[in-house]
């Protein structure tokens, strides 16, 4: 098949595209042969050798998210067959925690017990074809297309997790979305504006800020034009302060993100870019009576909700720029330099 392949950790010109051999099912896997793949930031620090994890075994084939078909189904699946349209489920588990208490059987697969990542100790979705085993499996709603389906899992499935199912957002409810030119961000406003909320967004940038703007949102700041974000929050508010912030900066951002929640006020988070280690002042946490929860993307019920909602039109992926596969260079060096606005997605 052909694929986007690394040799070693290093930049652009260490994704080489050609041929590798396709990979070899098992009983209880599928391989899916892939017709869209979305990119992530986390694609570039996984390919510089500075994701966190431990380095990879080369040859490897990076990417976590992606669309296509099932094009062979081992001995051991009955639940698919070939022709089925569907999505490899990007956080692997086994389907089955090994302890009483299974996260997996819980609903939450996102976060089994024996979690892997997609493209990490696996080859991933930068390929003709990738296997996973039956239970890493996402089915497609009929009218939803691939590219579509590419840009969905991480941004769209990860915001509604956050918005609707941990913050819970009610109609009238005063939202502060960080990094809202993020895939995320802009789709935390996209699903937030469905729940009837008002949105209040940040970004770095004033671009960022307007496409914001079209896509839902109410108030805008910039933070780099901004001493202090929870000052221009409450002036926006009345003083009150916003009923739920949606976060993934962390630093200072999340200091300031507190500090604008109104008492009894939610903050959920799923990322800390600019700040992993955050002094917290326990003092105003407690007065204040906030809520705070974490997620760590969605699970695969999660997706299939929300893959329906984005067939329906209801949320509309946001797709920055196209490639083919085999311009996977330019593609990564656009992902880079973070001058875009929404998901960009390869063709295969
Ligand atoms: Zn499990």
């Amino acid at each position: 098949m052909k694929a986007i392949v690394i040799h070693q950790h290093g930049g652009p010109e260490d994704l080489v595209y050609e041929d590798i051999e396709t990979p070899i099912i098992g009983p209880n896997e599928v391989l899916i042969n892939i017709k869209a793949v979305g990119l992530n930031h986390f694609d570039l620090d996984l390919r510089g050798g500075i994701s966190g994890y431990l380095s990879l075994d080369m040859p490897h084939i990076l990417g976590c998210e992606g669309a296509g078909m099932i094009a062979e189904v081992g001995s051991a699946v009955t639940a698919y067959k070939v022709g089925d349209r569907v999505m490899p489920f990007l956080t692997t588990s086994l389907g089955q925690c090994r302890h009483r208490i299974c996260n997996c059987a819980l609903g939450m697969d996102n976060i089994c017990l024996d979690f892997d990542k997609l493209g990490v100790t696996s080859w991933g979705t930068y390929a003709e074809y990738v296997k996973v085993t039956q239970y890493n499996v996402i089915r497609m709603p009929d009218d939803l297309t691939f590219m579509d389906a590419a840009a969905t899992q991480v941004a769209y499935a990860t915001a509604w997790e956050m918005v609707i199912k941990k913050a819970k957002v009610r109609q009238g409810e005063d939202v502060l979305i960080n990094a809202a030119g993020s895939g995320v961000g802009s789709a935390a406003v996209q699903v937030a504006k469905l729940a009837g909320a008002r949105i209040i967004a940040t970004a770095g940038s004033d671009e960022k800020l307007e496409r914001a703007r079209q896509l839902g949102a109410d108030e805008v700041i910039n933070y780099n034009k901004t001493e202090n974000i929870a000052d221009a929050v409450l002036e926006m508010t009345g003083g009150r302060g916003v009923d739920v912030c949606i976060e993934m900066v962390g630093g200072k951002i999340l200091q300031q993100s507190l500090t604008a929640l109104c008492l009894n006020g939610r903050l959920t988070t799923c990322g800390a870019h600019a700040g992993e280690k955050v002094e917290l002042d326990m003092i105003e946490f407690f007065r204040k009576q906030i809520t705070m929860s974490s997620n760590h993307f969605a699970p695969k019920s999660t997706n299939t909700e929300v893959l329906g909602l984005v067939a329906l039109g209801k949320l509309q992926p946001v797709v920055a720029k196209t490639f083919p596969l085999s311009n996977m260079r330019a593609a990564h060096e656009l992902l880079a330099s973070r001058d875009f606005y929404g998901k960009i997605v390869l063709k295969v």
